[in-house]
């Protein structure tokens, strides 16, 4: 491509709606465009980067076995009625009606469908397993959508379901995914984990998220510094340090005055934030619930929902707190509880508090000395801690540590969830008949672009990884005018070209410092520069864009070195 034909339209200005850095440079590098909240147009520098990691995944997904088809982006409600999520998804799906009033669903991912295809389409244990893939655009309603294309409304996914006959191959179809999901990142460059996100019966994990390492990632992963242990902080079981819990022997009912955080309220009683225990009230399958964390620890409301075994849960509003405990919020507490019929769940690190501080039921008041068993008993004890730096690993005891991370991909087993609900049988060797056992695997396409950049930049643009580049090489006369260094860099140009390699030649008739300037903010792994004065010596600048300095190649030896750079930059990571 030559750029005075490329549109290509780089900002300077640092435009003012973009949070992170992936979100600024691809506006900046004139990769994508806003269109509405959460809806992007892919620019063509930003499509190529899509394509490039669209044929990565296709070609794994495909080495790995499975096969590709695609599905429509609309479905109709009877189909997501059957496993009842026209209801569940709830607002996150987009909906329509026809011009026959008609009901359809924008797929946010396509269960229902697949599985649709599969139990009109086979019927005997001959034909499986089979892992169906597509590559399409989904539509999701996020609650905030944000940082550009990183969690877009619309945006581009890989969605791969398998569909075997028992448990066992449906398990090998899930590791084979794994593996893929390995391979992908890898070749992609990431510097990633794959984390457990669920640890279900089968097998170990049952579920598990890649995450890309990043510090703005809005995911939390908890590892291990000694094992392999790393689960995202949502489900991340945590071994916490016992300690404090020195609140006094006899029950006190204490003044705190305008006491709002645990922090002001430890202070004020002259004790440390562990000697304290908070009551954060929920409203758990429409029960009242309250639940007790040591102080100075957070509540994982998803762990506490798993072990409520509660569909849903919310936090119970100041007016629900007010009128079942009688005392306004920050101030309700565990003394009496039970006579309110408030269920009580307590935090493993509060079953071996001796005693603590506690709410005082009353505006403005706190109970010092409150004693587990003697002042109130909780209908359960369980571990609803949100992990931290510093706990211990479940699986070997070693120290965990904290890191952000981007979800890019996640692998699931799903058994026979959909296929019960939706009565998608075959016939196995008996003649008998039974449920697929399934699993689904989804990438996030237009994720990974934003989720690369994250990775892979400095203060002047992106630095992308060569398999993904939206051109692998970029040559640059520095002034067109200069007839024999622009006769070379055009001739370099289409034996490059001719050659396979991804090239752009920057014939722009503009100073060489916003080339320069360009060049560095779109991100091309490498730079050919042709200027006169090294020119007339028979010399042609090489430079990586992540590295400082450039070298000085004899002209004719370019052309080769460009070529091998970019072949050996594609290819390492390759397995
Ligand atoms: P998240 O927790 O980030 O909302 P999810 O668990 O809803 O993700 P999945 O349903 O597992 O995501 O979807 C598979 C992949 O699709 C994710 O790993 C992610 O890479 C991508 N993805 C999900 N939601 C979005 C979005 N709103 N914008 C861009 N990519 C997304
Ligand atoms: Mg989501």
């Amino acid at each position: 491509m030559r750029w005075s034909n490329a549109l290509i339209n780089t900002v300077r200005e640092t435009p003012k709606e973009a949070e992170t850095i992936s979100h600024r440079l691809m506006i900046r590098a004139g990769m994508i465009l806003k269109v509405g909240s959460g809806i992007y147009d892919f620019l063509p520098l930003g499509w190529r980067v899509i394509k490039k990691i669209t044929n990565i995944i296709r070609e794994e997904m495909d080495a790995s076995g499975a096969q590709e088809l695609l599905m429509p982006v609309l479905s109709p409600s009877e189909l997501w009625q059957e496993t009842g999520r026209w209801q569940l998804y709830g607002k996150e799906m987009m909906r329509l009606k026809d011009r026959h009033d008609k009901e359809w669903g924008l797929g946010p991912t396509h269960e229902e469908v697949i599985t649709d295809i599969v139990r009109r389409q086979i019927n005997s244990y001959k034909q499986l397993p089979v892992n169906l893939y597509q590559i399409q655009i989904k539509f999701r309603d996020e609650i905030r959508p944000r940082f550009g294309i990183m969690r877009a409304r619309e945006f581009m996914m890989k969605d791969a379901y398998s569909f075997d006959r028992d448990e066992e191959g449906a398990l090998k179809s899930y590791n084979n995914m794994f593996e893929a999901y390995k391979r992908i990142c890898r070749r992609i460059g990431f510097n990633y984990r794959p984390v457990e996100a669920d640890s279900g019966a089968i097998g170990g994990s049952s579920s598990a998220e890649f995450m890309v390492l990043a510090d703005t990632g809005e995911e939390t992963i908890i590892y291990c510094g000694k094992c392999e242990y790393a689960a995202n902080v949502e489900k991340a079981a945590a071994i916490v340090e016992a300690k404090g819990g020195n609140a006094g022997e006899e029950l006190q009912k204490v003044h705190t005055p305008d006491i709002r955080t645990v922090e002001e309220l430890a202070a004020f009683v002259k004790m440390a934030p562990e000697d304290t225990a908070k009551t954060i009230f929920y409203i758990a399958d429409n029960k009242f619930t309250a639940a007790m964390m040591r102080g100075d620890r957070e509540i994982n409301e998803i762990k506490l929902k798993n072990a409520l075994g509660a569909p849903e849960i919310r936090l119970a509003s100041a007016e629900e707190i007010k009128e079942k405990t009688g005392a306004p919020v920050g101030f309700a507490g565990p003394v009496g509880i039970k006579d309110k019929g408030i269920k009580l769940v307590i935090d493993n690190t509060v079953a071996v508090m001796p005693s603590m501080v506690c709410g005082g039921n009353e505006k403005d008041y706190h109970y010092t000395g409150v004693k587990r068993g003697r002042d109130f008993e909780e209908d359960m004890t369980a571990d609803i801690a949100r992990a931290e730096e510093g706990d211990s690993c479940p699986k070997c005891g070693g120290k965990v540590k904290a890191q952000k991370g981007i979800e890019v991909g996640h692998v699931f087993y799903l058994g026979d969830k959909y296929s019960k609900a939706m009565n998608a049988v075959f016939l196995d060797e008996q003649g008998k008949t039974k449920e697929f056992v399934m699993g689904c695997y989804g990438i996030g396409v237009t994720r990974i672009a934003a989720a690369s950049i994250e990775q892979n930049h400095d203060e002047n643009g992106i630095i992308w990884p060569m398999a993904i580049a939206p051109y692998e090489a970029a040559v640059v006369p520095v002034s067109i005018k200069y007839k024999e260094g622009y006769d070379y860099c055009v001739e370099l140009y289409e034996k490059l070209k001719a050659a396979g390699v991804d090239v752009i030649l920057d014939d722009r008739d503009i100073s060489p410092g916003v080339k320069f300037k360009d060049a560095d903010l779109v991100g091309f792994p490498l730079r050919v520069v042709v200027g006169e004065k090294n020119f007339k010596d028979g010399r042609v600048e090489v430079k990586m864009r992540k590295e400082k300095d450039f070298q000085l190649l004899d002209k004719d030896a370019v052309f080769e070195r460009v070529r091998e750079i970019v072949e050996e930059g594609k290819n390492k990571l390759k397995s």
